[in-house]
Parts: structure tokens; C-alpha cells; sequence
């Protein structure tokens, strides 16, 4: 269709000049000259081809400009140019969906992108628009902007240059496309990789990234920092006596405690369970860690309700210096986590300082979770047994199981190193079988040699919860040989916290089936002696903190001496336990309390000495054992 164009200017650059060489041929020269016919018509060829070449360029400059509109304008994302000074010369229509804010806005106000990007990022995008400005390449950007109506937004801001013929710049032409959906995923995914998901506190990835970035960014030897590692005490009683649910809302609770003490340059982090690991930029030698230790603690013990439940809670915690107790992260957490082991061990402080004399007298939590694994495998758990005495004759009247870790490299091992982690990790429930399936073995064993005493076996609270386990030690003892009424379970108070009714039935097919029942470390717990009535049982051991003050406190004494009372009435047999010197036996037998555990008469011996010591002139055979048990 150009032709058209051409052929218009052409004639009407012909009429113009055309008419002009007409008039002057009529009027001035009368008679016809043939230049004046062509040279007008070359000069109007010449100049209608200028003029049509340039309508023409127009006309596609028209064209292309409604189809880059016709384009933008259908493009979902958000698309604008704008000259260096700031104003907009095309805005797509998406910019509504997008901010709320109409395109109109925007050709009014220059510059108004910097209106409605979010302040945090203001100084990114300054640096964003300068680059744009002055080279006219600038890296893309992630961005925040506030809609018309106060939403956050993310949006990715993409520009690029616009230069002219000569290649000056002339503009900057922009995509943005909203990224909102995607951003809040990847802070979802940030979430879940670095934070933890009950107590919303940064989990251990996070702290060990904080940790190793402050230890980069401290310049100096003289740049120190305190590690503090808090376990709470007990902890898993809660779980087990009132469930993980109430567990939860426990561990909740203690994190908004510890919360409230940290100011900005202390992170507080959860590595799990019970577990919280603080840095403390500020706290730079051990009188502050101390006193901010025992701040910690002190708010935790503060009393609590939880669904009409008052709980009374506790802490330890172990402290290790940067750089002085390590220099990388795993060693300072480690060597923190021994101070808080050590001191739970130790029961002497509840905030304890690491040093390098701990070193590896303590068990770290992982590798011992890994060694009872392989210790389960090799079936390395068997039983020691602490004799029960009749302290008016001295006869062993009946055995406590307890479990022992026969370590190939270690030897024996204590439960104090193990039993923890296992209640904590549910390895206990294996451990347990293990240790039940060796007591019947020695007792068929002993039986065979006349032998048959009663052994009580522990069964904690998580042990007594968990039903397969329970069915499991009542099938070993019915394919036994074994008479029945020869074993007794020990359970602690912590079961009755949980399910009272479920813990109730449980005893009773125990008796049922024989077993005696036990209430083990009575004094420790909830205990109190009216509900002491209500229980099912048949044995009470009484706690050796109990004992280890009649001699010389008039109120355990008085307590010692209501609870063997209570026992006589309600026909429990007492048993005190820990007796370590003549002086409690003596005041045991003042008493009314006639059966005793403790060093005073024997520790934990293995099955051997058991049926040496049984065998010995000193102790009568066979049924004496269980008619003096029946005779308390
Ligand atoms: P427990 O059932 O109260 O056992 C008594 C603990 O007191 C035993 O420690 C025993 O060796 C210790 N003991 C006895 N007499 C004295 C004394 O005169 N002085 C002192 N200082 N201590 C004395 P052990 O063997 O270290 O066991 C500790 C705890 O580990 C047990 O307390 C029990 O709660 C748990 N435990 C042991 N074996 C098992 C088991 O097979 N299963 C479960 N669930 N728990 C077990
Ligand atoms: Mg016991
Ligand atoms: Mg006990």
C-alpha cells in the first residue's frame, strides 16, 4: 500500500508547484515552455518521494508502537518504560492487578515506583535505579512493595536499557512479575529447614550457621562469647505421665520463660526434646554467664499451669566459652553439653562450667544413642541383683534386678550412663526384655540348684505405658518354668500420673497372673499419703532420701515412721532403701520397718555370686525366702 502514500505526496506536491509554474506560464511568459511542465515535476517527484518516504516511516513507527502496546498490554506481568528522568511512557494495564495502583497514577507521578517500594528494600532499589540511570544494565531484583491497600508484595524487577540510533541511552524498559507465592514457599521451606516447628526457636542448622558466622566475624583472640547448654530435668516423666501432647505444650511454655530473659544479642535455639542451646554474645566471662544462668533457671522453676495441672520444673545447664573451650562449633557445643551432663550427673550445681578434666568421663548423647543400639544387638544388657535383707535376722528374702550394660570395650557399665537415653530414645523397652529374659534364665537356673527366690524387676513408667511390652514380660514368665508369685514388678509413681484408670487395670492382671507389685523410690515424686491408700499394691520401697535423714532429722523420722504405719495397715511390705549405716538400720527396726536394701548389707552382685552367697550357710534355702515375705 506504500505506493499510495507516494503517489499522494507526489500529487500533491505536483498540484502546488505545478499550479505556481502554470500561473507563470499563463500570466508572465504567454506562451508554453516545456521546462515549466518539467521541471516542476521532477521537483514535486523529488520532493512528494521525501515527504511519502517520511509518512511512511511514520506510519510504521504508529504501527509498531500499537502492536509493542497490543503486546504489552496482554502481558500478565506488570511492564513499564520510562525515560531517566522518571517519567512513565508506557504502562501496562497488569499494573492494577498487581499494586492496585491504576497506570494513570503512574504517568502522573514520576518516579512512583519509589512510593510503593517497601521501606527495608529502599536502599537496594536506590542502588537498582542508579545503576539503571548511569550504565543502564542492573542485575535483576527481588523486591517488597506495598499495594494500595497495605499488602506486602514480592515482586522480581527486571530492567533494561533503551538507547537511541546513536546508542545514547535513552530509557529503561521494566518487567515485573509477581513472585509473592513463591517467595512465602521458600520462607516455608527456610521455615521447616531451619526453625522448629513446636517452639518456633531457630533448630540446630541455624545455630550452628549464626554460631560459625559470629566465630568468622570475631577478629580477634580477645572476642569471647558463652555457649550455654539447658536441659531440663525429668522431662521425659512429663512426656511419659502426661503424654507427648502435654510434653509440648510444656517444652512451649519454658521456651517463652528463657525468651523473655534473652535480649538481642543472645540467640536462643532448640536442638530437640528437652534440649535448648543459647549464644551469648555479651556474656563474656563466667561471673555474667553465671548470674545469667541462674536467672534462667530460677524463672524456670517457677511454678506453672498447664490444663489445670501445676507443674514444677527444672534445669541444667553446662557453659563453655568461645574461644577458649573450642574454636568450631561442634566442639563448643559439645564440650557445653558434657558441663550440663556433668552437672545432672553430679546433682552438685545446677550450672556448671566446662573444663578440660571432664573430657571423656561423660557419655554425649548421640554416641550413646548409637553404642546402646549395637549393645541391644549384641545382647550386651543382663541383670545384677541387689538383695532385699530381713534386718531383724539379716536374710536375703528377696533380689532387685537391675540392669547393667556388659560393654565389650567398657565393662560393666552403670544405669545412670544409659538408662536416660534410653527411656528418652524408647530403647529401654528392648533393653528391658533383654534384662527380663536373663532374670528367668537365672532363676531357672538357681532352681535347678533348690534355689527359688522372689526377683523384682523395674519397669518404668514408659515401659508400663507400652502394652506389647507388658504382654511381652507376662508370656515370657507363663512359659517359664517358674512358680508363679516369684516375680515382682517395681513401678514408680510417675505411672499413676498418666491414665490412673489404664495404670489400675494394668496391676491388677499383673496380681492376677501372680505378680506382685512394687512402688518403687516412694517420697521422690507426687507422692502423697492419702492417695497411698487407693493404689493396688503389695511392696512400698521407701526412698533412701528418706533414709538418709532419720538419724538425724525429726520430720523424716516422723514421715518414715507414718508411712511404715500406713504400710502395716494397708498390709504393704516396707522396704527402706539405701541403708548404708548401722545407726538406720537400728532406727528402721525402731521402727517397724523390717526389710531393707542398701550397701550396708550388699550391693548389685552378678547371678554367680548370687548362687554362691545363696548357697552359703549363712542363708537358708527354698521356700523360706517367700514364706518370709509373706510373713512381713
Ligand atoms: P532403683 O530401682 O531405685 O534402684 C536402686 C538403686 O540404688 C540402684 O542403683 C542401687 O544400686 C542403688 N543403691 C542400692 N543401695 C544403695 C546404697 O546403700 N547407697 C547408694 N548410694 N545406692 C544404693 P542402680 O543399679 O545404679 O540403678 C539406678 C536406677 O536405674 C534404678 O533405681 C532404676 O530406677 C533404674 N534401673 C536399673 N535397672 C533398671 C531396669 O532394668 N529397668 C528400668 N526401667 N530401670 C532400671
Ligand atoms: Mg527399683
Ligand atoms: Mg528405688
Amino acid at each position: 500500500m506504500q505506493w499510495r502514500i507516494y503517489l499522494k505526496y507526489w500529487l500533491l506536491t505536483y498540484l502546488i508547484i505545478g499550479s505556481f509554474a502554470t500561473v507563470q506560464l499563463v500570466f508572465v511568459y504567454d506562451e508554453f515552455h516545456p521546462q515549466f511542465v518539467v521541471i516542476p515535476a521532477v521537483v514535486a517527484f523529488i520532493i512528494g518521494s521525501l515527504l511519502g518516504k517520511l509518512a511512511v516511516v511514520r506510519e510504521q513507527l504508529h504501527e509498531n508502537g500499537e502492536r509493542f502496546r497490543a503486546v504489552a498490554d496482554m502481558a500478565q506481568e506488570f511492564i513499564y518504560y520510562r525515560n531517566l528522568s522518571g517519567e512513565y511512557q508506557y504502562v501496562s494495564p497488569s499494573v492494577e492487578a498487581l499494586t492496585g495502583y491504576s497506570a494513570d497514577e503512574f504517568y502522573k507521578h514520576s518516579n512512583f515506583m519509589d512510593r510503593i517500594v517497601h521501606p527495608e528494600d529502599q536502599a537496594s532499589w536506590k542502588r537498582h535505579i542508579d545503576d539503571a540511570n548511569g550504565e543502564g544494565i542492573a542485575e535483576s531484583l527481588d523486591i517488597r512493595i506495598l499495594t494500595r491497600d497495605k499488602q506486602l508484595k514480592w515482586i522480581n524487577h527486571v530492567s533494561a536499557p533503551v538507547v537511541n540510533e546513536k546508542g545514547r541511552l535513552i530509557g529503561v524498559r521494566t518487567a515485573n512479575v509477581d513472585i509473592t507465592a513463591q517467595k512465602l514457599h521458600e520462607e516455608q521451606v527456610f521455615r521447616l529447614a531451619y526453625y522448629d516447628a513446636l517452639t518456633g526457636l531457630p533448630n540446630r542448622q541455624l545455630f550452628e550457621k549464626n554460631l560459625e558466622d559470629m566465630i568468622k566475624k570475631s577478629s580477634s583472640e580477645k572476642d569471647v562469647f558463652a555457649v550455654l547448654f539447658l536441659d531440663l530435668d525429668r522431662f521425659k516423666n512429663i512426656n511419659d505421665s502426661f503424654g507427648h501432647k502435654l510434653g509440648d505444650k510444656v517444652l512451649v511454655e519454658v521456651t517463652h520463660m528463657v525468651e523473655e530473659l534473652c535480649g538481642n544479642d543472645c540467640l536462643l535455639s532448640r536442638f530437640g526434646g528437652d534440649e535448648f542451646v543459647l549464644i551469648c554474645a555479651d556474656v563474656t566471662d563466667k561471673y555474667t554467664a553465671e548470674s545469667f544462668a541462674r536467672k534462667i533457671i530460677s524463672k524456670i522453676e517457677q511454678p506453672f499451669i498447664i490444663d489445670d495441672i501445676v507443674f514444677y520444673m527444672s534445669a541444667s545447664i553446662g557453659v563453655a566459652f568461645y574461644p577458649q573451650d573450642g574454636s568450631d562449633f561442634s566442639t563448643l557445643v559439645r564440650n557445653a553439653d558434657t558441663a550440663m551432663y556433668k552437672s545432672k550427673k553430679d546433682m552438685s550445681s545446677k550450672i556448671l562450667f566446662y573444663h578440660t578434666e571432664f573430657g571423656n568421663e561423660t557419655t554425649h548423647f548421640v554416641t550413646t544413642e548409637a553404642e546402646i543400639h549395637k549393645g541391644i544387638r549384641d545382647k550386651e544388657f543382663i541383670p545384677y541383683y541387689q538383695p532385699k535383707v530381713d534386718i531383724r535376722s539379716g536374710k536375703i528374702v528377696g533380689l532387685e534386678a537391675l540392669a547393667r550394660w556388659d560393654n565389650a570395650e567398657q565393662g560393666i557399665i552403670m544405669p545412670a550412663k544409659f538408662i536416660d537415653v534410653a527411656e528418652e530414645t524408647g530403647q529401654i523397652i528392648e533393653i528391658g526384655k533383654q534384662v527380663v529374659e536373663r532374670v528367668i534364665d537365672d532363676m531357672v537356673r538357681w532352681s535347678e540348684d533348690g534355689i527359688e527366690i522372689p526377683v523384682a524387676i523395674n519397669v518404668s513408667a514408659r515401659q508400663f505405658a507400652n502394652s506389647t511390652y507388658c504382654n511381652d514380660i507376662e508370656s515370657m514368665m507363663r512359659e517359664s518354668p517358674l512358680s508363679t508369685g516369684l516375680i515382682e514388678v517395681e513401678i514408680t509413681e510417675q505411672v499413676f500420673l498418666g491414665d490412673l484408670e489404664l495404670a489400675r487395670e494394668r496391676i491388677n492382671n499383673f496380681r492376677a497372673k501372680g505378680v506382685r507389685i512394687a512402688l518403687d523410690d516412694f517420697g521422690t515424686g507426687y507422692s502423697s499419703l492419702s492417695y497411698l491408700r487407693q493404689l493396688p499394691i503389695d511392696v512400698l520401697k521407701i526412698d533412701k532420701s528418706f533414709i538418709d535423714n532419720i538419724t538425724h532429722d525429726d520430720t523424716s523420722r516422723a514421715i518414715m515412721k507414718a508411712i511404715v504405719s500406713i504400710c502395716q495397715d494397708l498390709n504393704y511390705m516396707p522396704v527402706a532403701e539405701g541403708v548404708e549405716t548401722e545407726e538406720q538400720k537400728e532406727q528402721l527396726l525402731q521402727m517397724g520397718c523390717p526389710y531393707a536394701q542398701g550397701y550396708l548389707f550388699y550391693k548389685a552382685i552378678s547371678a554367680e555370686d548370687v548362687r554362691n552367697i545363696l548357697l552359703s550357710s549363712e542363708q537358708t534355702r527354698a521356700r523360706s525366702f517367700i514364706a518370709d515375705q509373706e510373713d512381713h
